[in-house]
């Protein structure tokens, strides 16, 4: 017997320091992580500080961005660390990719110095959380609609809007809010406790359980000008923060897919039916043999992807290509998987449904699987087909 990802020699396109990081990360998650998981998932109540403290501890938090605390490693190292980290649950490299990709980048990006040090060593140390607001009740896959303004009076800003769906919300010190001005979509960092602004937790989610989401209120939040990202102009600016989350995203649902083929293996050798382990029926052999070539070919399209993006030359067209197939693929396999362990698959007792329906979210947040299939379809025709 070899592992699914022996079959594609994947290790052999890994540097070392790759395959240590990702060791690193796999025996946090075995320690810290998989032993509760399931149980705040069941509860839908998740330990955010402690693990951010955790996850930053190990340099997790922000690792692809340079200074400031940050370890400036590679695009396959952080995309591997994802990997694991959706390997034991969606909702924990959602933490991870929220305040990473979005909030952390965000600043980092776009930021001025003042805000650069104010705000990233804390965040990498994950003595900070962050969060993204851009979507809205009646705009998420159309943020360029959104209704969220931010008007200038004397030297203040003054922002007034709703925003949706928010991971890492309610636990945030700092929240990256998108917002309308008359010189076009502007990025703000709005702290928590700022008056006017208030936070509700989304509750009665079937999915991404082990994740916080949350809304975000503001009524008539007043910011000083040193409030504003001053390198975001457009929406360009969020949209470059979503491009690097979900280029994390391409390594990990191959992680939630990794962990339930795994698990399904294990138990198809375990389960005796007529008589026979249910591995040797050719049925069950099928199944693990296509659900092992997606894998693999996840797996190479992430790692060539990392490599691009470590190149200088990744585009967001490639990053949308890799998004849509491996949440696709991994969603598919997280639903054979499903059926190979009958009625033991619709139980919290194994990782696959918590698989299952967490990678419900991952296919529609960070663009949707139709939005991404217009993309391309956009850069294969020339046309946009989305209005
Ligand atoms: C658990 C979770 C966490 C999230 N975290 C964040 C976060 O931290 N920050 C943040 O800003 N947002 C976050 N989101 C929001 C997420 O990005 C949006 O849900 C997503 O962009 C889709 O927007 P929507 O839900 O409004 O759906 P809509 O945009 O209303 O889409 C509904 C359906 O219509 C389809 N559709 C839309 N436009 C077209 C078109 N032109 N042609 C064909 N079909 C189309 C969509 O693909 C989808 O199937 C999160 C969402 C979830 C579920």
């Amino acid at each position: 017997m070899i592992a699914p990802t022996a079959l594609f020699a994947l290790d052999t396109l890994l540097t070392g320091e790759e395959r240590e990081i990702r060791t690193t990360v796999r025996k946090v998650c075995d320690r810290e992580i998989r032993p509760h998981v399931a149980g705040w998932f069941e509860s839908g109540e998740l330990p955010a500080r402690e693990l951010a403290r955790a996850l930053g501890g190990i340099g997790v938090l922000g690792m692809h961005l340079d200074g400031y605390g940050c370890a400036g490693l590679g695009a396959v190292a952080y995309g591997l660390a994802c990997l694991e980290l959706e390997a034991a649950d969606s909702g924990l490299r959602s933490l991870v990719s929220v305040q990473g990709s979005l909030a952390m980048y965000a600043i980092w990006k776009y930021g001025s110095e003042e805000q650069k040090r104010e705000w990233l060593p804390a965040m990498a140390a994950g003595e900070r959380i962050g969060c993204f607001g851009l979507t809205e009740p009646d705009f998420g896959s159309d943020p360029a609609g959104m209704r969220t303004t931010a008007k200038r009076e004397g030297g203040d800003w003054v922002l007034s809007g709703t925003k949706m769906w928010i991971t890492n919300g309610s636990v945030a010190d700092v929240a990256v809010v998108w917002a309308r001005t008359d010189e076009g979509i502007r990025g703000f960092l709005v702290p928590a406790g700022t008056p006017g602004f208030t936070v509700n937790d989304i509750k009665h989610k079937i999915s991404l359980r082990a994740s916080v989401t949350s809304e975000l209120v503001l009524d008539g939040v007043r910011l000083p000008d040193a409030a504003v990202l001053p390198g975001a102009r457009g929406l360009s600016g969020p949209l470059g923060c979503l491009n690097e989350a979900r280029f994390g995203i391409v390594f990990g649902a191959m992680g939630a897919a990794l962990d339930c083929l795994e698990t399904a293996i294990a138990y198809a050798g375990d389960r005796e039916v007529f008589a026979r382990p249910l591995s040797s029926f050719q049925l069950t052999q099928e199944k693990l043999a296509d659900m092992a070539l997606e894998l693999g070919k996840g797996l190479l399209l992430a790692v060539h992807l990392g490599r691009l993006k470590e190149a200088g030359t990744l585009t967001s067209e490639q990053v949308s290509a890799g998004k849509l197939n491996n949440v696709r693929e991994a969603l598919e396999i997280a639903r054979k998987c499903r059926t190979l362990l009958g009625a033991s698959g619709v139980t919290l007792e194994y990782p696959v449904i918590r698989h299952a329906v967490n990678l419900e979210s991952v296919l529609t947040y960070e663009g949707t699987s139709e939005i991404h299939t217009l993309v391309l379809g956009k850069a294969l025709t020339g046309i946009a087909a989305f209005h």
